[in-house]
């Protein structure tokens, strides 16, 4: 029997941020003074003086984490993965648009796939209600409006204009376009939207 003292884990080792531990480290099924490693599929005790960092020095582990880093240089470049993250913020403000959902439902929604979905494009997306509205204006609204100012440039248009308000009870005019498109038929897209300041 080995005679040997215990640790027990501990939670921040678990922490999606933490850069020593999180990529491996996982809840063992035998209880908290184990941990596993994923890499390794191994069940380790948790030694008392080291916690689980003696595991660290493993030459198995050194070579898996080498093989880790590896593949983060490959797969995250930052600008690809920053990319990567606004697609999926763009994305999710398509569908919130196509569902008529107010910018407000996009924390609940976030932190609820957040809940579910362990990918890192998902995890480091820091979408808010606030960044939301941004991304709609900037990359949304703009390319719809710039497909719009295309498409008149070809044909007939009529313009109509909407005084609009919105809950908080600012008074705005949409101007609005309206002309033939061979696959849609009568179309009426937005074009502008200005606040009122009468
Ligand atoms: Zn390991």
């Amino acid at each position: 029997m080995e005679n040997k003292t215990t640790g027990t884990i501990n939670p921040s080792w678990l922490d999606p941020n933490s850069i020593k531990y999180k990529p491996w480290a996982s809840i063992s099924t035998n209880g908290g003074t184990r941990i596993y490693c994923t890499w390794c599929n191994k069940d380790l005790l948790i030694d008392s003086l080291y916690g689980a960092t003696g595991h660290l020095r493993n030459p198995e582990h050194v070579k898996n984490q080498q093989k880790w880093d590896d593949e983060q240089k490959s797969s995250n470049l930052p600008d690809l993965h920053l990319n990567k993250i606004k697609l999926f913020e763009i994305d999710l403000c398509s569908i919130l648009i196509q569902l008529k959902l107010p910018f407000s439902s996009v924390d609940p929604i976030l932190e609820f796939i957040k809940k579910y979905a362990h990918s890192a494009i998902v995890q480091n997306s820091s979408l808010t209600r606030k960044k939301a509205a941004e991304l709609i204006k900037f990359e949304i609204e703009e390319k719809c409006v710039q497909k719009v100012q295309e498409k008149l440039e070809k044909t007939n248009f009529s313009i109509i204009i909407d005084e609009v308000s919105d809950i908080s009870k600012k008074k705005f005019f949409a101007i609005m376009v309206q002309y033939f498109d061979e696959s849609e038929g009568i179309v009426c897209k937005l074009l502008a939207l200005k606040e009122c300041s009468l």
